[in-house]
């Protein structure tokens, strides 16, 4: 294939791409790509840079990863695609007996959607059509936290922070929700009672009309990259007992490792009812998402006046990339990770703590492999992107937040490279 120069790529763009939370004519801020290998993203004036965000938490393994490529190439010789209604095949169905596995016993079924928010849209749609089916059609609102991010569709949309989500922008076409502040108990800290007082109100004067709880369990990600104490979630389930109200986990950023256990509800032993998984699903290869639930919501719903749940995308557990998380997941498994998320973290923590010295640095914080520097004021993309990318690494910072969450396969000197650009970058601001 002739390639096309970096200047006619992003004018071509420019003319008729839209880009994510970008103005339409954003294509001269874009950077072109040919090709990505391990943690190196190549671009087509031949620059290499160091990947820190693992493209928003997905590539776990890197990219162009032999293991997985092997997956994918094998796969496309048997089907590519074939719809699910009616129809099976045993990537989907290997797929989902290892989610069953690797999550707590009582999630034992597997609902495959095709990105992160539709697994959300997905879970809404379980936890009210549930409450239907048993007699409580009135359970049909959902709790969330603030600073929370849970996906750009509508349903899901609603359950993102209504500030940083700019629920203004919708008006009536957004569905109400409730939202809880955010925690404020450190993940190293206990949970006091007071911590959590604000959600037990919320709980007591609104369970009769709510069908969930939804939270990213111990770190939330795209609506803060706040981190909080695991025993909140000890007491969010007994509270949601108390008052019956369904609990659902969205790990579609913290699942597969990334803050140092397989799943973060780990960190406080805790089952959902409901749990959305995706991003690092596939390792970056493809769009995939899963949600899982229990045994009561799915004999709940299937016992209903539907007697079936009413939802199924076209490109529902699509083999490729079935196939493609399969051989993610086992190639985790088939890693010592949790010393190598252990590894990053010590990494991540030294390399980012000289930006506690810079004023504009508001806190710097870690969590398995997610390193976080908070600034005092939002930063300007157009003026630290380049920054970035003229110290050879691939950042992209969101407001006040410069963070990184690199592949679990970047070497130590990779990492210094990166956490080392972060600080440069941050104090020369
Ligand atoms: C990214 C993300 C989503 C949305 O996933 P998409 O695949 O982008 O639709 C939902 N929840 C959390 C916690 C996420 O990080």
């Amino acid at each position: 294939m002739t390639r096309a120069s970096w200047q006619e790529i992003q004018r071509a763009d420019s003319a008729a791409i839209w880009h994510p939370y970008a103005p339409a004519t954003g294509g001269a801020d874009v950077y072109p790509v040919t090709s990505a290998s391990g943690v190196r993203i190549k671009l087509a004036d031949g620059r290499e840079l160091i990947d820190g965000m693992a493209s928003w938490w997905c590539a776990i393994h890197g990219y162009n990863h032999p293991v997985l490529n092997r997956a994918v190439e094998a796969q496309l010789h048997d089907v590519s695609h074939v719809m699910f209604g009616g129809l099976t095949h045993e990537p989907a169905v290997q797929l989902a007996e290892l989610l069953v596995e690797l999550t707590p016993v009582a999630l034992d079924r597997v609902f495959f959607s095709d990105s992160g928010s539709v697994s959300v849209e997905v879970a809404m749609k379980m936890a009210i059509q549930y409450w239907y089916s048993t007699g409580k059609p009135e359970k049909q609102k959902l709790l969330s936290l603030r600073n929370g991010y849970h996906g750009d569709t509508f349903g899901a949309m609603s359950l993102c922070d209504p500030v940083t989500g700019m629920h203004h922008l919708f008006g009536a076409a957004l569905p109400q929700q409730l939202f809880a502040p955010a925690p404020t108990c450190a993940f190293d800290a206990p949970c006091e009672d007071a911590d959590i007082a604000a959600m037990k109100v919320l709980l007591e004067q609104h369970c009769n009309e709510l069908a969930a709880v939804i939270v990213e369990p111990v770190a939330q990600g795209a609506g803060g990259m706040r981190f909080y104490s695991p025993q909140y979630l000890v007491k969010l389930r007994a509270l949601c007992d108390e008052y019956d109200v369904l609990l659902i986990f969205d790990e579609i950023a913290t699942g597969f490792g990334r803050t140092g256990k397989m799943f973060a509800l780990e960190h406080a032993n805790v089952v959902p009812d409901i749990l959305c998984l995706g991003k690092a699903l596939t390792g970056g290869y493809m769009t995939l998402a899963a949600t899982l639930c229990t045994a009561r919501i799915s004999s709940g719903i299937t016992a209903g006046e539907a007697g079936a749940f009413m939802h199924g995308p076209t490109f529902m557990a699509n083999p490729l990339a079935c196939a493609t998380a399969l051989a993610s997941i086992r190639l985790l498994l088939s890693q010592p990770w949790r010393r190598t998320v252990e590894r990053l973290h010590g990494e991540l923590s030294a390399g980012l703590a000289p930006a506690r010295e810079c004023s504009n640095v508001a806190d710097v914080r870690t969590l398995g492999a997610i390193g976080v520097i908070e600034l005092r004021e939002a930063v300007d993309m157009r003026v630290v992107q380049p920054m970035f990318v003229e110290r050879g690494v691939w950042v992209r910072p969101f407001g006040k937040l410069v963070y990184a969450m690199p592949p679990y396969v970047m070497g130590t000197a990779d990492v210094a490279t990166l956490t080392a650009a972060m600080v440069d970058v941050v104090a020369g601001l």
